[in-house]
This record gives C-alpha cells, structure tokens and sequence, in this order.
C-alpha cells in the first residue's frame, strides 16, 4: 500500500486548524516538504509539546512525506524561544535529511505565505497556495499523524491546549469527540463564573459559550476568559454594531494596512480600504472588496494595529464572503514585493499578549501525555475540508476502537472517521455521531 493510501485510511488532517485531508497534499509534487510549528497563537502550546514528545514520529513522517512527494528538502519551522522543541526536534533530525529553521518570536509567523517565504525565500503567487512554489506546508501534529498511518494508526486522537482562566492550564491529549467541558475539568475548571472559550485561540478563533462544544481533528485548543474581559466584549459585539461603529468612527489612518502582515509581505491587502466601503452602500462593493481577497484573517488589524478599536479584520472576512457568494476572484496585480519596513513592523508576542491583556495568564501549560479517558464523545461528521463523511453505523451498534464509523461519499473531497475506543453507538444524526464508551 502506498503513503497515500496509508493516510487516507487513517483519516489524517490538517491538524493545525486548516483541516485540509492530508492525502490529497500528498499525492502533489513538490522539492519541499515544511512542518509548521510557528504555533503563534498566545498561550497555545500543543505544537510545542508534540514536537518535544513527539519528534522522532514527526520526523518520520516528514521523511515519508519527502518521498512521496519527491522532495528534497524538508525542513521544520519553529520558534527559537521554544528551546525544548528545537532540542528534541533537532537531535530526532540527526542522520536524515530534515532540518530545522528557526523563527522569531512574532505574530503571525505560522501564516504560510510568510513561512515559505522566510524557509525558502518564494513568494506564493497572490490567491495561491504553496503548492505553486513547490512547498508542501502541514502542521507538525499533521506529519507526526503521518507517520502514525504509515504504521496501520488511525487518526482518533488530539493535542490540545486549555489555558487562560483555569485553574491548572495543560496541554492534553483527548479522544477526538471530547467536550471542551470535560477538558476544562482536567485543566481543574474554569476560575471565572461566567466562562467563554476562544476556541484555537485569540487571534483567529471563535468564540464560544458553548462548553460542550466537541474537540474535532482540526482543533487546537481553547482560552477560557470571563464574558467580561475586554477583548472577549468586542468579539462579541453583534456584526451590525461592528459595522455601524466602523462607519461613523474610522479616521482612515492607515494602522491597520501598515501593520498588516500581508501588506508587509507585498501583497495587495490593505483593510482601511475595506473600511471605507461601510461609509457607502452596495455601489462598490466588487472594488471596495478586492482589497480584502488576499487577507489571512490573522485579526492584527482588529485586535493589534487599530487605535480606534474598530473591527478591519471582521470587515475584510465579510468582503471575502460576498466575493464567495457573487463567485468573484482576485483580479490585481501578480508581482509581489516585501515592503521594506517588514522587519521592522513585525509584532511581537509580548506585546500582543498586552494588548490582548492577557499577560497575566502567560503560564506554563505542560503536557499531560496519559489521553483523557471520557465516557461519551461528540464526533462531527465535518471535521475537514470537504465534503461532511457519512455515518456508517447506526445506534445501537457495537464499535471496537479505530474502526471506521463514518467515511466522504466516493469520489468526494474529506476524511474517513474513526471511533476513538469501544463503544455503543448513542446517537446519529446528519452533522454528528455519539458514542458511549464500552471498554
Ligand atoms: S486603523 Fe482603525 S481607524 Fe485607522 S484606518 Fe484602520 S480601521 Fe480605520
Ligand atoms: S486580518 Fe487584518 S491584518 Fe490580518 S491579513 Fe487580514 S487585513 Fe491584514
């Protein structure tokens, strides 16, 4: 059986938030292989811990990717700061023809576009993906899940961090399924009354109160903060008042496109023009969005760059969703250029965390390697890009642990889905299975 085949039948993932079914990357050609472990969300840590625990495994699943991809060089991108990851990344590398480059400590160092670019030097062409530099990017999580399949493991279980306002913030390994509430439990519970997680982060993760919410493939773990905390009120602020308050209030100063990271990069995304477009009505719309088309959706602008506190990030995520909806693409310019200011302008975690005010919940949040052990899971049929699988069982049945309980329809873009441990089908319904633990 070949890697690719292999992969699809553990049913890996993109598992640092993309989501996109890893063998399809695979089946690619390509003269580089990166693993991203820039992690640069505040406060999370599980890609510092897989590739402390796990670095012989994400290797290995480096080298295979290589192979089948053709590649030459592989290389993992890690911040210098988390010096237990490099030390145990770099020695697992000794001997083998992956290396490590090492990344400052700046927000956002994980965006492909500004990972390529700093490992190889390319610039991905605008509205591109790697694969048109001959990059292969995957999350560390992702390739050490590769090297899981090439041995017969199926994908069934995640590394997530809790941090923020819990009691013992960890980085824990659960089945796939598990609820935020069970995962705050382990973290010894939440330390505010009113909790609302940002899930996969600050920076680019909704928001939720839902604690039941279930860990998916694709997540990497959650922030708890009060409903009060500053930053938490403004994400929660309706659309309507985001955009009302955009209109009346912005100066047109520019912070936002100066500080954006794609902007800086070269490419033609520069959200204070966004903005102008809520001072006017539909008339403009396709030019107003154009602007939009190549952001990130980091939230630097949002959440960093804008003295006013006004919503450019939300903006842009709302031009691109238009431009979906009306099929619109990008129609600039094709050369990109660094702005010369980049090093410069880069954000510092540090400083975000203070802005964010979120430094004092800058704790440790060590690995806990035992997996959780719940007695009932969630698991979503969508939990990749694609197409939702479709369940294979039915309740009432009987599952033994890693077998296939749901699958994509043939020919469909998405993942296969495994039972974490033995259970009993509770539940099916079209968006998700429940599955009681038997053993
Ligand atoms: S930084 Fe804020 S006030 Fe300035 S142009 Fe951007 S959205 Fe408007
Ligand atoms: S969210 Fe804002 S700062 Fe980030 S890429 Fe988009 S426009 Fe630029």
């Amino acid at each position: 059986m070949t890697l690719v085949e292999h992969v699809k039948l553990a049913g890996v993932v993109g598992a640092g938030g993309g989501g996109f079914p890893t063998h399809v990357k695979l089946a690619a050609k390509a003269d580089t292989v990166i693993a991203n472990g820039a992690e640069c969300e505040p406060l999370l840590h599980k890609d510092g811990a897989v590739m402390e625990h796990r670095a012989a495994e994400l290797v290995r699943g480096m080298q295979l990717a290589m192979e089948a991809v053709g590649a030459k060089d592989g290389v993992i991108g890690i911040k210098a700061k988390n010096k237990h990851a490099v030390a145990a990344v770099t020695q697992a590398c000794a001997g083998t023809a992956v290396r490590v480059h090492l990344l400052g400590d700046y927000y956002p160092a994980g965006d492909e576009y500004d990972l390529v670019y700093e490992v190889t030097g390319r610039l991905i062409p605008p509205a591109g993906i790697p694969i048109n530099v001959g990059v292969v990017v995957g999350n560390v999580e992702t390739f050490a899940n590769v090297a899981a399949a090439a041995t017969g493991r199926p994908v069934t279980h995640k590394t997530i961090t809790i941090a923020g306002a819990v009691a013992t913030p960890a980085t824990l390994v659960v089945p796939i399924g598990t609820s935020f509430r069970d995962c705050i439990a382990a973290a010894g519970g939440a330390t505010v009354a009113d909790p609302v997680l940002c899930l996969g982060g600050m920076m680019m993760g909704e928001t939720t109160d839902n604690l039941d919410t279930p860990i998916t493939k694709t997540s990497t773990g959650a922030i708890v903060l009060s409903r009060e905390h500053h930053v938490v009120a403004r994400k929660l602020k309706p659309a309507k008042a985001q955009a009302a308050i955009g209109k009346s209030a912005c100066d047109q100063c520019r912070y936002c496109t100066e500080y954006c990271p794609r902007f800086l990069l070269g490419y033609q995304v520069e959200p204070h023009q966004v903005m102008r477009s809520l001072a006017f009505t539909a008339t403009g719309a396709a030019h107003w969005n154009q602007w939009a088309a190549l952001c990130c959706s980091c939230g630097l602008c949002t959440l960093y760059a804008c003295p006013e506190e006004l919503f450019p990030k939300e903006a842009c995520d709302n031009s691109k969703a238009q431009m979906r909806a009306a099929n619109v693409k990008w129609t600039g310019p094709a050369t990109v250029k660094p702005h010369p200011m980049r090093d410069g302008r880069r954000v510092p975690i540090k400083s975000l965390l203070r802005k964010l005010q979120l430094q004092d919940y800058d704790r440790p949040a060590p690995l806990r390697p035992a997996p959780l052990q719940p007695s009932r899971v969630t698991l979503r049929l969508k939990q990749s890009a694609g197409t939702p699988a479709i369940a294979a069982v039915k309740a009432g049945d009987t599952v033994t642990a890693g077998q296939v309980v749901a699958a994509p329809a043939a020919n469909a873009l998405g993942a296969l889905l495994h039972a974490p441990f033995a259970a009993r089908v509770e539940t099916v319904t079209d968006t998700h299975l429940v599955l009681l633990r038997t053993a």
